[in-house]
């Protein structure tokens, strides 16, 4: 059935501003790597992309590699966009990355040159039946790549318009400023930060990544806000079949230890007192600094994007409530 985006799509999301940039995000962002895969339906990837597009998620975040096989979840979502969504193109922001293993050979193994980066920006344009995206990451620091290079690359990808802005992930603090530098003496600003960010996983707080963010002006958007689902309550008890600790490598089951069972147990017996859910209140407190511009987070179903929209209506946390949860927050 042709789909007809809600009305109402812009009622209930907010977007904070990326950095000091001119680009909006919204506090939600949906990821596409795990389950827009080939062995993922598509009935159920078009009626999450749907669904979140109604809810005002204008911001969907793919890499030349998610599926699985690679390359099927842009495909996939290439699919889906021509077919739902091309009318909407200017009211979506398209982000994707090179920087892990692709193709075969010396240039597709990833890392960080410009021969891989270029080639992969057009793969994944291809696959998507796009003519530019919206944000081009550089997915991971190369130690062994010179950073001028990359970000070269970077700078030739924005100025030949297969993209608006550039972004980095996972970059410490110091490769982060020295990317940043380079970036901006060749005059295309970095725009954001993609980092893993959680309840369980803290380093950007601890390591200095936010301060420095915050004094380049570059916006952060976490990925795994829900540490792969292990804040969701869904391992209280036991492991699912059907679920990532189960089916997936990403989430090795040795992750769930009794120590961090007994963690995961009282932040969900604080987000009840709270009327959430622990999914709800992992998203709610990993907002909860406005210099994180905007969460990616991962839902497999309908069920998991509508409780996860959820999280909007409670954002608010009282000093108390964050020291409790500090106490079980932890690395
Ligand atoms: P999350 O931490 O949000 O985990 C998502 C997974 O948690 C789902 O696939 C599902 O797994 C489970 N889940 C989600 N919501 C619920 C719920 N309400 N109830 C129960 N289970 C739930 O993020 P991801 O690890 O998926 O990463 C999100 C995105 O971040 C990726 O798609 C990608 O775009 C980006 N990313 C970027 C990386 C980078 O290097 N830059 C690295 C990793 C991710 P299940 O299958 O068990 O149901």
């Amino acid at each position: 059935m042709t789909y007809l985006a809600d009305d109402a799509r812009y009622d209930a999301m907010t977007y904070r501003r990326t950095g000091r940039s001119g680009l909006d995000l919204p506090l939600l962002s949906l990821g596409l790597w795990q389950n827009f895969g080939d062995r993922s339906p598509l009935d159920t990837q078009r009626a999450v992309i749907r669904r979140a597009f109604d809810a005002g998620i204008t911001h969907i975040d793919l890499a030349n590699n998610y599926g699985p096989p690679y390359g099927s979840a842009e495909r996939n979502f290439g699919r889906i966009l021509r077919e739902d969504l091309a009318p909407y193109r200017d009211e979506l922001v398209i982000s994707t990355k090179a920087g892990y293993d692709m193709w075969p050979g010396p240039y597709g193994q990833g890392g960080g040159s410009r021969k891989y980066l270029l080639a992969s920006l057009d793969q994944s344009l291809a696959r998507m039946g796009l003519d530019y995206v919206d944000i081009f990451y550089s997915h991971r620091f190369d130690p062994t790549t010179p950073l001028e290079e990359t970000m070269g690359a970077l700078d030739t990808a924005v100025r030949s318009g297969k993209a608006l802005y550039a972004g980095i992930s996972s970059y410490s603090p110091a490769d982060t400023r020295r990317a940043a530098a380079i970036l901006a003496d060749l005059g295309t600003p970095l725009l954001i930060h993609q980092p893993s960010y959680s309840m369980l996983n803290r380093w950007i707080e601890t390591e200095g990544l936010l301060d420095a963010v915050e004094e380049l002006g570059v916006g952060v958007i976490a990925f795994s806000p829900l540490a792969q689902g292990m804040l969701t309550g869904k391992y209280l008890g036991g492991v699912p079949d059907d679920s990532r600790a189960a089916t997936g490598t990403s989430l090795a089951p040795t992750l769930l230890t009794e120590q961090a069972l007994t963690h995961i147990r009282a932040l969900d017996a604080m987000a009840r007192d709270r009327g959430q859910t622990l999914a709800q209140m992992a998203l709610a407190w990993a907002l909860r600094d406005t210099r994180v511009t905007s969460l990616v987070m991962g839902a497999r179903n309908l069920e998991q994007l509508e409780q996860n929209l959820g999280a909007l209506a409670n954002l608010e946390f009282s000093d108390e409530e964050l020291a409790a949860i500090d106490q079980h927050a932890v690395d």
